[in-house]
C-alpha cells in the first residue's frame, strides 16, 4: 500500500467521516437498528444483506463477503486506489490535504485529472469532426457501410482524426493545453529535434476508451486506408494500460451486474453492434492477453464469463494466450465459437442478435474447449500423445482452487477423454508431484476445523478487548495461530498494541496490505455468535484450555512414539523408565484438562 499520506492524518479522515452518509451516495439505505442495510452495489440481490455499522463505521455484506472500511468501500466502488480513495472521502467530508501536495505521488492524482479532462475534450472535439466536418464524409461513410448507426455513434463518442499532422495540436493550443500535456496524455508525438510534436492520431476512426467511471482513459483509432498498424492504441500513459482496459465496460456495467455475465470479444466494434443489438453485456480486451486486472475489474460485476472467439480452436491452439487465468481466478468461463470467417460484428449485421445469442448460450464448457484444444494439438493415436494431451488438460485442471469443484471436473476430464477414471489419478499422482496444489482455499477448508475457530475467536477478543491481547501473547503465544492468514492478522494486532497500547480494527484494516486478509478480517469483526460475546474472560480462558490440551495430546503422541522407538531399538532400561514416567504425566493432566471442561 502506497502510505505518502501519513497514518494519522488516514485515521483523522476516518474520524471525521461519515460512512453513513458517504455510502448513501450509492447504496439507498435504511436504518435496522444500531446498523443500516441496503441493497449490496457489489453483487446482485433483492432482500439486503449489505450492512453499515456507524459506530465500527465499518461495512460488510453478507451476501458477497465484501467488507471494510469506509475506504475500502470507495476503493471498490470507484474503482480507485487506497491513496486516490483516501483523498476522494476527505473532499467529500471537507478535510483539506491540501499541505501534503508537496509529497511525492500527490501530484499525480492532480495530473490524472487534468489528462483526463483533456482526453474527455479531445474526443469530443474528434466526435465533432467525425459528425460535422466534410474531412470526416469518408468515416461517416465507413460506418454507414459497416451499419453503425448514429445513436452507436454518440453512444460510444465516436471521431474521425483527420489526415493532417496538426490538426489536433492546433485545436489545443488554442484552448492553451500545452504541448508538454499533450504529449503525456500520448495524443501528440515530439519530432526528432524535440521542438516541435505531429498528431499521433491521423486519419483515423477514433475509439474514445473510457474507464468504468466513465472516463476517457485513451484512444483506439482504426486506419481508414492501408496504414499500419491497422488499430492504433494510446501509449502506456499514467491513464491507460492496455492490460487494464475493457472496452464498453462504462456502458454495460449495470447490465453485467443485472445478468451476472459477461460476453468478452476482441473487437470494438464487436461490442458496439452488440449493443446496438440491444446486447448490452459484452466487453473487448484490447489485443492484449486476458489479465488478472481485467478479471478483478469482472469480478466486481459477474461471475460467468463467455469468451466469444471468431478464430477456430486451430487459431487459439497457435496463440499464447493464457485461458487457465480464469480457471485460478473462479471464473466459470464458457467458449462461444461463430462459424468460420465471421467476426461477432459481421455475424450480428448478416445473422442478426437472435442466432447470435443462441452461439452464447450454447458456449461449451471450458474444460470440453481444453479437451478438443488438446486432442487438436497432439496425435491421439499414440500413446505418447495420448499422454502429452491428458497432461495438458490436467494442468489445468489442478490449477482450480477448490477441491471439490477440481475432483468433479478430473471425473469428466475422465469421460470426455476416455480414459478410465482410477487410472487417471494414478496418473495425477505422479503428476501432482510436479505441480504444487494451490493453497487459496485454505480458509474455506478449515472453517469447520475447531483449532481455526479457536484462532478466529481469539483474534476477535484480542480486538475487542485490547485489554487481553498481554495474556494470549503469554499463555498461548503466536505461533498457536497456525493457519497463515490468522497469523498475520494477529502478529499485525500484536505490533499495533506495542506500538500505540490500542489497537482498533479499522486501524489492522489500514496496514493490512491484502484483500484476502482483509476479507478474513471483516469476516471475523462481523461473525454474529462473537458479536454476542459479553463474557470475555471466560471464552479467553477456554480458547486457552483448547490449545492446551491440544498442544498435550500432541506431547503425548510424540512420548509415545519415541517410548516406543526406544523400545525397539533397545535403549537402557532407565531412559525407557524416563519416557514412560512422562508419558503417564502427560495422560494424567489430560484427565484434569478434560474434568474441567
Ligand atoms: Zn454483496
Amino acid at each position: 500500500m502506497v502510505n505518502f499520506i501519513p497514518q494519522e492524518k488516514i485515521v483523522e479522515i476516518q474520524h471525521a467521516t461519515d460512512i453513513i452518509q458517504i455510502i448513501s451516495e450509492y447504496v439507498h439505505l435504511k436504518q435496522n437498528g444500531r446498523n443500516f442495510i441496503g441493497l449490496c452495489p457489489f453483487h446482485s440481490e433483492k432482500t439486503p444483506s449489505f450492512t453499515v455499522n456507524p459506530e465500527k463505521k465499518l461495512f460488510k455484506c453478507f451476501g458477497c463477503g465484501e467488507g471494510g472500511t469506509v475506504f475500502n468501500f470507495i476503493m471498490k466502488q470507484e474503482d480507485m486506489d487506497f491513496v486516490e480513495a483516501v483523498k476522494l472521502v476527505a473532499s467529500k467530508s471537507h478535510i483539506d490535504l491540501s499541505h501534503l501536495h508537496n509529497q511525492k505521488g500527490a501530484f499525480s492524482l492532480a495530473e490524472k485529472t487534468r489528462l483526463i479532462s483533456i482526453n474527455d475534450f479531445v474526443a469530443k472535439c474528434y466526435h465533432k469532426i467525425l459528425l460535422k466536418s466534410e474531412q470526416g464524409r469518408f468515416a461517416r461513410d465507413y460506418l454507414q457501410k459497416r451499419q453503425i448507426n448514429d445513436q452507436s455513434i454518440k453512444n460510444f463518442c465516436l471521431g474521425y482524426a483527420p489526415d493532417s499532422w496538426d490538426t489536433l495540436i492546433k485545436i489545443c493550443n488554442e484552448r492553451n493545453i500545452s504541448n508538454k500535456l499533450l504529449e503525456k496524455a500520448g495524443l501528440i508525438i515530439p519530432k526528432k529535434d524535440r521542438n516541435s510534436y505531429y498528431d499521433r492520431f491521423r486519419n483515423r476512426l477514433m475509439f474514445p476508451i473510457f474507464d468504468a467511471r466513465k472516463q476517457v482513459i485513451g484512444f483506439g483509432g482504426r486506419a481508414l486506408d492501408d496504414s499500419l498498424p491497422k488499430y492504433l492504441n494510446s501509449p502506456e500513459t499514467v491513464l491507460f494500460n492496455k492490460s487494464n482496459v475493457l472496452y464498453g465496460i462504462d456502458i454495460a456495467k449495470s447490465t453485467i451486474l443485472k445478468q451476472r455475465r459477461v460476453i468478452l470479444m476482441e473487437g470494438y466494434t464487436d461490442v458496439i453492434m452488440a449493443y446496438q443489438n440491444g446486447i448490452e453485456w459484452s466487453v473487448a480486451v484490447m489485443g492484449t492477453s486476458i489479465s488478472k486486472q481485467h478479471l478483478k475489474q469482472l469480478r466486481q460485476y459477474c461471475n460467468q464469463v463467455i469468451l466469444l472467439l471468431d478464430s477456430d480452436v486451430a487459431g487459439w491452439k497457435s496463440s499464447d494466450r493464457n485461458l487457465d487465468i480464469f480457471i485460478e481466478e473462479e471464473f466459470d468461463v464458457k467458449i462461444a465459437h461463430l462459424p468460420k470467417d465471421y467476426d461477432p460484428c459481421d455475424f450480428l449485421v448478416a445473422e442478426g442478435a437472435e442466432k447470435f445469442l443462441s452461439y452464447v448460450n450454447n458456449a461449451k464448457d471450458f474444460f470440453s474447449f481444453k479437451v478438443e484444444m488438446a486432442a487438436s494439438k497432439w496425435d491421439m493415436s499414440t500413446i505418447h500423445g495420448k499422454a502429452n494431451a491428458i497432461n495438458d488438460v490436467l494442468s489445468t485442471a489442478m490449477k482450480m482452487p477448490d477441491v471439490i469443484e477440481r475432483n468433479l471436473q478430473i471425473k469428466r476430464i475422465a469421460e470426455e477423454m476416455s480414459i478410465d477414471e482410477p487410472a487417471l489419478r494414478i496418473h495425477l499422482k505422479k503428476f501432482n508431484k510436479q505441480a504444487p496444489f494451490l493453497q487459496n482455499k485454505q480458509d474455506i477448508r478449515h472453517q469447520l476445523d475447531a483449532s481455526f475457530m479457536a484462532q478466529r475467536e481469539l483474534l476477535y477478543l484480542m480486538l475487542s478487548y485490547n485489554e487481553l491481547i498481554p495474556k494470549v501473547v503469554e499463555e498461548i503465544g503466536l505461533e498457536e495461530f497456525s493457519n497463515n492468514n490468522l497469523f498475520k492478522i494477529a502478529e499485525k494486532i500484536v505490533e499495533l498494541y506495542h506500538k500505540n497500547s490500542v489497537v482498533k480494527e479499522e486501524g489492522v484494516l489500514h496496514v493490512l496490505d491484502d484483500a484476502q486478509l482483509n476479507k478474513t478480517l471483516m469476516d471475523i469483526i462481523t461473525t454474529k455468535e462473537f458479536q454476542n460475546i459479553t463474557n470475555q474472560n471466560e471464552r479467553l480462558e477456554a480458547c486457552i484450555h483448547f490449545f492446551k490440551k491440544r498442544n498435550t495430546k500432541k506431547e503425548r503422541r510424540q512420548t509415545k512414539e519415541k517410548t516406543l522407538q526406544s523400545i525397539k531399538v533397545g535403549s537402557n532400561e532407565e531412559d525407557i523408565i524416563v519416557l514412560l514416567n512422562e508419558f503417564h504425566k502427560k495422560n494424567k493432566h489430560i484427565h484434569i484438562l478434560k474434568n474441567k471442561s
